[in-house]
C-alpha cells in the first residue's frame, strides 16, 4: 500500500475512533446498534493492518452513520483521498453520501460540489460538467452556485471551450477574480487566433479589443493586434500598436522586439526603428534591447559605434548575453584589421556555452522554466504567469 494512503486512512481512523469514542460519552449513541457500530469500526482497523484499503473505507464509512454531526466528517474523509490523489475513493464516499435520503438541500449541493471536483480530478469532464450545469441552474444558494460556475469554467479551459469558458464566467467571475480576469482575456486572444486563421479579421479585431477592455495589461492582445495589421500591410499601425507595450508590462520588451524589427524592416525604415529602441532604452536595458540598438548602429555607424553603445550599458547593467556579443563585436573589428585573437574566440565559446544552458522564461505561480513564452502555463495551466527571466543572466 502506498505510505500516502496508509497515512491517510490512519488519520481517518483516529478521526473517527474520536468520534465513536465521544458519542459513547455523551451517551447520544442508539442503545440498539452500539455494538454494530463499534465492531464496523474494528473490521475496518483490521482491514487496514491487512492492507485491504478498499474494504478499510467501506468499513469506516460503515461505521460512521450519516446525520447532521457526522455529515461534515464523510465529506472530509473523501477530500483527504482527493487531495491525495485517491480520487476514485472519494467518489465512492461522496456517492455513499449522496444516496441518503435524509441529506438538506444544502448538504447534497455540498456533496454535488465535492464530486463535481472528484469527477475534475478523475478526468470524467462529462460528468462534471452534467453536475454543475444543475447546480448553476436549480440551486438556490449564491455561495454554492457561484463555486459551481468556478469549477465549470476550470473545466471548460481543460477542454479548450474559450467561448464557453467566457459565458459562464463574464461578468461576474471576471469582475470578482483577477486569475479570472487574466485567462478571460487570453481567451479572446484563443478566439482571435480562430478568427484569424479562418479569414475573419474584422472578428479577431472586436475581440481582442473585448480583452483589452477585460483586461488592459493583456499584452498578447496588442501583439495580435499588430500582427493583425501586418497582415494587411499596416505596417505603421502594427508599430504605434507594439509601441503600446511598455506601458502595458515593460518586462515584455523583449518579447515585442521582433514583430518591430519585423514591420520596420518591410518599410525599410532603419531610421525609424532606431528611433523606436532608443525610446525604449530610455525606459529598460533590456539585453536583446541593447543588442538590437548596437546592430542598427553597426549597419549605419560602423562596428565602433556598437562596441562603444554595448560597453556603455554593460556599465550600467552586467549581463552575459551584452559581453557574448560584445566579443562579437571584438572579433569582427579584429579580423577587418588582419590581426584575429584566439584568445577572443575562447572566451565567446565560454559565454556561448553558458546562454544556451539558461532559460528565458519563468512561470510565476509554478516556477517552471524554459524557452519559449507560454500564455497559458504547460505544468500549473494558470493564464499569464509565464514571463521573461530578468537579471544578469537574464534579459
Ligand atoms: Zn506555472
Amino acid at each position: 500500500m502506498p505510505d500516502a494512503l496508509l497515512l491517510s486512512l490512519l488519520v481517518a481512523a483516529v478521526a473517527i475512533g474520536w468520534w465513536l469514542g465521544r458519542r459513547e460519552r455523551h451517551g447520544t449513541s442508539d442503545p440498539a446498534q452500539p455494538a454494530t457500530l463499534t465492531r464496523d469500526y474494528f473490521v475496518g482497523l483490521n482491514y487496514l493492518l491487512n492492507e485491504q484499503p478498499d474494504r478499510a473505507i467501506e468499513a469506516f464509512v460503515a461505521a460512521l452513520e450519516v446525520n447532521s454531526d457526522t455529515i461534515d466528517t464523510h465529506i472530509t474523509l473523501g477530500n483527504l483521498f482527493r487531495t491525495r490523489g485517491e480520487a476514485d475513493r472519494a467518489v465512492k464516499i461522496h456517492q455513499n453520501l449522496l444516496a441518503r435520503p435524509t441529506l438538506t438541500t444544502g448538504q447534497s449541493e455540498q456533496v454535488q460540489l465535492e464530486l463535481s471536483r472528484d469527477f475534475l480530478k478523475l478526468g470524467l469532464l462529462d460528468r462534471a460538467e452534467r453536475l454543475l450545469q444543475q447546480l448553476v441552474r436549480e440551486s438556490s444558494h449564491d455561495p454554492t452556485r457561484h463555486t459551481a460556475k468556478q469549477l465549470l469554467v476550470e473545466l471548460f479551459d481543460r477542454e479548450g471551450e474559450w467561448q464557453a469558458a467566457l459565458d459562464v464566467a463574464h461578468p461576474t467571475l471576471v469582475r470578482q477574480h483577477d486569475e479570472i480576469r487574466r485567462a478571460a482575456a487570453h481567451w479572446l486572444c484563443e478566439l482571435a487566433a480562430q478568427a484569424r486563421q479562418t479569414a475573419s479579421p474584422g472578428v479577431a479585431r472586436k475581440q481582442l479589443r473585448q480583452a483589452l477592455s477585460i483586461d488592459p495589461k493583456c499584452v498578447r492582445a496588442n501583439l495580435s493586434l499588430a500582427a493583425l495589421a501586418m497582415d494587411t500591410a499596416r505596417y505603421r499601425e502594427a508599430i504605434r500598436v507594439l509601441m503600446r507595450i511598455p506601458d502595458q508590462d515593460l518586462d515584455f520588451v523583449p518579447t515585442m522586439l521582433e514583430p518591430l524589427q519585423h514591420a520596420h524592416r518591410l518599410l525599410d525604415d532603419d531610421a525609424g526603428l532606431a528611433t523606436c529602441l532608443e525610446q525604449l532604452l530610455a525606459r529598460a536595458a533590456f539585453t536583446s534591447l541593447v543588442i538590437l540598438l548596437a546592430e542598427t548602429r553597426r549597419r549605419q555607424e560602423g562596428v565602433q559605434a556598437a562596441i562603444d553603445l554595448v560597453t556603455e550599458q554593460l556599465d550600467r547593467t552586467p549581463s552575459l548575453g551584452g559581453l557574448d556579443y560584445l566579443l562579437d563585436l571584438y572579433y569582427q573589428q579584429q579580423q577587418s584589421s588582419g590581426e584575429p585573437d584566439s584568445r577572443i574566440r575562447l572566451l565567446k565559446q565560454h559565454t556561448h556555452a553558458l546562454l544556451q544552458a539558461r532559460p528565458r522564461h519563468r512561470c510565476q505561480r509554478c516556477g517552471l522554466t524554459g524557452e519559449p513564452l507560454h500564455w497559458q502555463c504547460p505544468r500549473c495551466r494558470s493564464w499569464g504567469t509565464t514571463r521573461p527571466i530578468t537579471g544578469i543572466e537574464g534579459e
